[in-house]
């Protein structure tokens, strides 16, 4: 038995095939093109609902809005400017770990067995490239502990940027990550992408380092920040809770949350 988790729609040569449990499970028996086995797939479609599990935008191809109605629920509160400091920081965490649930749906499998108190049976395990985190200091530093809390066996680089102030380019201050990166998969945290200018520097000094896949996880994105970033990596997917309006004069997101890294810290 093979159970999968997809959002898409069933190609119109499957209808015969799917028998609908209920408003949002589907259940296709004998899939096409699957193994051996008998196939049972799990379809949670939510096409009733106006709530995505993730949305595209033509505009941005490698942009996926993570609709889910608790991320955006935890939004509205994050962004709202009465929220105080500790329970911003909780829900910066709860956010990025349902965020992480999304961003890591794609996550490679592999059969294992597995001895149950009754018998021998074979289950699942994530099987390919080893997780690092990286967050982007500071404010990606409250992205971390939710996001391990789905995936302990993560480990943790990090990478800190000033602005020169002759080339307005992002420079690196700090960068660390482990050692064997060909072997690893990569999820930069920022909980903003403003101008997509340290999201853009992060990924290049990913990459000179030897990272080839990478993703970025941020909580709301400005389309300027998207362009700039998919613009100059367009191999990189970005997962973000919300796509706003646009940037003010001073770099800020709007409507945004205000200073991701203040409010976090409570250095406003
Ligand atoms: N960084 C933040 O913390 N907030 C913004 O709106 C833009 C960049």
């Amino acid at each position: 038995m093979r159970i999968l988790r997809h959002d898409g729609r069933f190609p119109p040569t499957a209808t015969s095939l799917v028998h609908q449990v209920g408003k949002c499970i589907l259940i296709i028996f004998r899939a096409l093109c699957q193994s051996q086995h008998n196939c049972l797939v799990f379809f949670h479609a939510r096409e009733d609902s106006t709530f995505r599990a993730m949305d595209t935008t033509p505009a941005f191809p490698s942009l996926l809005v993570v609709r889910h109605p608790l991320v955006q629920h935890k939004l509205t509160i994050l962004r709202d400017r009465s929220t105080p400091t500790k329970i911003f920081k909780e829900l910066v965490d709860e956010i990025a770990m349902l965020m992480a649930y999304e961003a890591t749906s794609e996550l490679s499998l592999e059969e294992t067995p597995v001895e149950t108190p009754l018998e021998r049976g074979t289950g699942w395990r994530v099987s390919g490239k080893k997780l690092t985190l990286v967050p982007i200091l500071r404010a990606g530093l409250g992205m971390v502990e939710g996001v391990l809390r789905l995936v302990p066996g993560a480990r943790v680089g990090h990478i800190g940027l000033y602005r020169d102030h002759d080339t307005l380019e992002p420079v690196d201050y700090y960068f660390k990550i482990p050692g064997d990166v060909s072997e690893r998969e990569f999820l930069i945290l920022d909980p903003m992408l403003a101008t997509g200018g340290s999201a853009a520097a992060a990924v290049a000094s990913l990459k000179r380092a030897g990272a080839s896949r990478i993703r970025f996880l941020c909580i709301v994105a400005a389309p300027e920040g998207v362009r700039r970033l998919a613009g100059s990596h367009p191999d990189v997917t970005i997962y973000c809770a919300s796509l706003d309006r646009e940037l003010n004069a001073q770099g800020y997101i709007l409507p945004g949350l205000g200073d991701a890294g203040d409010r976090l810290f409570g250095t406003r």
